[in-house]
């Protein structure tokens, strides 16, 4: 049970800044998951967190008390990592039980905590095993159970599920959420996986160049995304872009064409307001929000069909619109339509699912 709070976090290596005005607040018995590409700073910021490095500016506060002084092991906080390091010569409760031998517990509270988190991690009938005997899922569970045994205030997980195979990485993902709630845990988790933060987060907190862009639920981080950057990293794929300008309230230009078609009056107001009219600004729009059309009627790209990937339900299509941008674009498509590659297409924007991003600074406009 805790509450943990980033103050204007920087950390600094050699002159390099890996992060900087870091500001987040977990709640207590959050699931906060931690997203962004390699190299963002995810792990750097539980490093920090746990103590292992030490923020070159800012405070880090667990239940209102600032702890940057205090050492790891005094901040009551349990770390599980990607590459879980199980003691290989002792058997799973050995494993299970040394961090609270640490602790100087007694025998007989050790069986029982052993014995309690092994069966909240069905591992029960492993106990005497030894690492390698174990799968790989096993083996991870014997490291969340190190992490839990001792019932610490707060959890931070380092991409604890890829060295799992997908279907496995699927089904721990409910594991863990069903753990999560029943042992009321505040969580940090960290994935550079978006379909895992956006299945798992309560609240997800986007991360790029060391700095947050965005911190939101799952739904308001895809359906409104902060920023450009947000967009495109966010769905499967992302958001597709294309260059575009609006000069009057019916007329939108993309990529080089000009389309005479009614702008919504609240985007219009919106463009007006923030003197984008006329300027350069980016039209993002999901991959499902694409459709193709038969009919030239309001803003409708033609294009020609690269790629046809089959996803059992839907269909990615990678097409590209050369009279319109010169980046190829994705729609989803339910598969029982017929698509070849090499066909010529047309696509309609629909402005109602449209995302308006300022070209220069990747900023939501709206
Ligand atoms: P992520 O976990 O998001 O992949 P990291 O937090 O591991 O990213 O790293 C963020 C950046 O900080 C990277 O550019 C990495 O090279 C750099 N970095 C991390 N640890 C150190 C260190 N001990 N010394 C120098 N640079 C580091
Ligand atoms: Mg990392």
């Amino acid at each position: 049970m805790a509450q943990l709070e980033l103050k204007n976090i920087k950390k600094t290596f050699d002159h390099t800044t890996v992060l900087e005005d870091v500001n987040v607040t977990v709640n207590d018995s959050e699931f906060v998951v931690l997203v962004g590409p390699s190299g963002s700073g995810k792990s750097t910021i539980l490093r920090v967190i746990a103590g292992l490095e030490n923020p070159s500016e800012g405070e880090i506060c667990l239940d209102g008390k600032k702890i940057n002084k205090l050492l790891p092991k005094d901040r009551d906080i349990a770390m599980v990592f990607q590459n879980y390091a199980l003691y290989p010569h002792m058997s799973v409760k050995d494993n299970l039980a040394f961090p609270l031998k640490m602790l100087k517990l007694s025998s007989d509270q050790i069986d029982k905590n052993v014995n309690e988190t092994a069966e909240l991690l069905g591992i029960s009938q492993h106990l005497l095993k030894k690492p390698r005997d174990l799968s790989g899922g096993e083996r991870q569970r014997v490291a969340l159970g190190r992490a839990i045994i001792r019932k610490p205030k707060l959890f931070l997980m380092d991409e604890p599920l890829s060295n799992l195979d997908a279907k496995l990485r699927t089904q721990m993902r409910t594991e863990l959420l069903k753990l999560h709630s029943s042992l009321n845990a505040t969580v940090i988790y960290v994935t550079h996986d978006q379909i895992e933060a956006l299945t798992m987060g309560h609240r997800i907190v986007v991360l790029n160049h060391g700095r947050v862009q965005q911190i939101d639920t799952p739904h308001n981080i895809y359906h409104n995304p902060g920023n450009a950057f947000v967009a495109g990293f966010i769905g499967n794929p992302g958001v597709n872009f294309f260059d575009a300008k609006i000069s009057s309230k019916n007329n939108i230009s993309v990529g080089k064409q000009s389309f005479s078609v009614n702008i919504p009056e609240n985007i219009y107001n919106f463009m007006l307001k923030k003197n984008c009219l006329n300027k350069d600004i980016l039209l993002g729009v999901r991959p499902e929000h694409l459709a193709l059309c038969d009919l030239d009627i309001g803003i409708v790209l033609n294009g020609k069909v690269d790629l046809v990937e089959m996803l059992g339900n839907e269909y990615l299509i990678y097409a590209t619109f050369h009279e319109h941008v010169n980046k190829r674009c994705c729609i989803k498509l339910n598969s029982l339509l017929n698509v070849k590659q090499g066909t010529a297409i047309k696509c309609s924007i629909d402005l109602k699912y449209a995302h308006f991003f300022d070209k220069e600074s990747g900023v939501l406009i709206s």
